[in-house]
C-alpha cells in the first residue's frame, strides 16, 4: 500500500480494529519513509447472487421481485412486511455464507417454502400450491394475483 503523501511502498500497521457496523476492518498505517499516517478499510467482497432459471437463463437475484411474491402470498394474513424482508435477508445470507452464488430457481423456492412454513401456514400453502408448477417467480407472481 503506497503512502499517499510521499509514494513510498512500505508502511506498517499501527492500529487495527473492526468498525462499528462490524462490516469492515479499519487500519491505521504509518509510512516507513515519511512517518505520515493514513487509514485503510478492508471489506468482504459482496458477490452478486444469480438465479438459474428452469429454461437455462440466468438472472440477478431480485429482492424486490421475491418480496412482491411473498406480499401476495401473505395477503390478509397479518404478516408484517418486515418479517418477509428478514426472511429474504436470511436466504441471501445463507447463500453468501455457503459461497453458493448461483442458485437454481427451484432451490430458491424451496428455501422460501421452508421458512414460510414456520411463519404462516396459509401463506405457505398458497406459495407451495402455485410455485411448484411454475417456471419462475414472474409467472408465479402473476398467477397468484389472478387467484385473488
Ligand atoms: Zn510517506
Amino acid at each position: 500500500m503506497r503512502c499517499p503523501f510521499c509514494g513510498h511502498a512500505e508502511t506498517k500497521v499501527v492500529d487495527s480494529r473492526v468498525t462499528e457496523g462490524q462490516d469492515a476492518i479499519r487500519r491505521r498505517r504509518e509510512c516507513l519513509s515519511c512517518q505520515q499516517r493514513f487509514t485503510t478499510y478492508e471489506r468482504r467482497e459482496e458477490m452478486p447472487l444469480m438465479v438459474l432459471k428452469r429454461n437455462g437463463s440466468v438472472e440477478p437475484f431480485d429482492r424486490g421481485k421475491l418480496l412482491r411474491g411473498l406480499v401476495v402470498a401473505t395477503a390478509n394474513r397479518n404478516v408484517p412486511v418486515e418479517r418477509l424482508e428478514a426472511l429474504i435477508t436470511e436466504i441471501e445470507a445463507e447463500l453468501q455464507n455457503s459461497l453458493n452464488y448461483e442458485v437454481q430457481s427451484r432451490q430458491l423456492g424451496d428455501m422460501v417454502l421452508r421458512r414460510l412454513k414456520d411463519l404462516d401456514k396459509v401463506a405457505y400453502i398458497r406459495f407451495a400450491s402455485v410455485y411448484k408448477s411454475f417456471q419462475d417467480l414472474d409467472e408465479f407472481t402473476s398467477e397468484l394475483k389472478d387467484l385473488q
